[in-house]
């Protein structure tokens, strides 16, 4: 088993592959999580479950509110990052929503700039701000680190960041998404001399909430044409961002990981 013992913010964490993301790292010996969301309830709601199964003797959880498409707020989640923790070793940012399904001609333009505003304008907000936080972090070189254990973002982008698929019709989402891709590359090699790792998940068809919303589609016909024929579960996803997260995935940087039972190599 993998072994994280650093300080964690994961956002979107109050449920679905978040959540399950914050509980993987409070399992894998954490020193602490920040679980941010814009709903208080689950955010707090999360924090009290993954405390339970935390490893560490000395888990801290701290729990917090965030949009993270307001600039404000993302200083505020990170500024609490700091002062609670002290330092942060991993960042998923993981905060996103969905659209109804439609072709690119009928989106409003209301819907269109609220999902860039969540999905991609956030990812760039909290990186940002992760960045800045592990950048002065790292320019203090402490006896004993390995170069590449000095911080690790991992963006949650999608297989539609990847490619475009016909099933399922969200262009402004698939947008965002690809959008998440060519920042995490531009940021994996703006800051590999600063031994800071930037990674990107594309999970496909994942069990959670996000693909229950009805807007999106027929689901049977989209796990059709998934090679491995079923959804993915949040673990699946979670094991991957883990894996880049820690020790073990030391020069992997600026790659974007398909988790999806094969659908984007069809
Ligand atoms: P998935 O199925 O991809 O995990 P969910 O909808 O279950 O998607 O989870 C997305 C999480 O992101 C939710 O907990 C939601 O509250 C959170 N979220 C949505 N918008 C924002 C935002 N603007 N800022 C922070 N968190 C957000």
């Amino acid at each position: 088993m993998l072994s994280l013992p650093g300080f964690a913010l994961v956002t979107g964490s109050g449920n679905g592959i978040g959540r399950v993301i914050a509980r993987s790292f409070a399992k894998a010996g954490a020193a602490g999580v920040h679980v941010a969301d814009i709903s208080k309830e689950v955010a707090q709601d999360a924090s009290e479950e993954i405390t339970s199964v935390a490893t560490n003797p000395k888990f801290k959880a701290l729990a917090s509110v965030v949009d993270v498409s307001k600039e404000e707020d993302v200083k505020e989640m990170i500024g609490l990052t700091k002062s609670r923790f002290g330092r942060l070793d991993y960042a998923v940012n993981n905060a996103g929503i969905a659209e109804p399904a439609r072709l690119t001609a009928d989106v409003p333009i209301e819907v269109y700039d609220k999902v860039i505003a969540v999905n991609q304008r956030g990812v760039h907000l909290c990186m940002q701000a992760q960045l800045r936080m592990m950048r002065a972090q790292n320019a203090v070189q402490l006896d004993g680190d390995r170069p590449s254990a000095r911080g690790a973002i991992i963006n949650m982008s999608s297989g539609l960041g990847l490619v475009a698929l016909e099933e399922i019709m969200i262009p402004s989402y698939a947008t965002s998404k690809h959008a998440v891709v060519g920042m995490t590359r531009m940021a994996a090699v703006g800051y590999a001399q600063h031994n800071i790792r930037v990674n990107a998940v594309c999970p496909g068809y994942t069990s959670t909430s996000m693909m229950a919303n009805e807007g999106l589609g027929d689901v049977s016909s989209m796990i059709s044409r998934v090679p491995q024929r079923r959804f993915i579960l949040p673990e699946e996803i979670a094991d991957v961002v883990l894996f880049l997260a820690s020790e073990s995935a030391s020069a992997v940087t600026g790659v974007a990981w398909a988790v999806c039972g094969g659908r984007s190599a069809v």
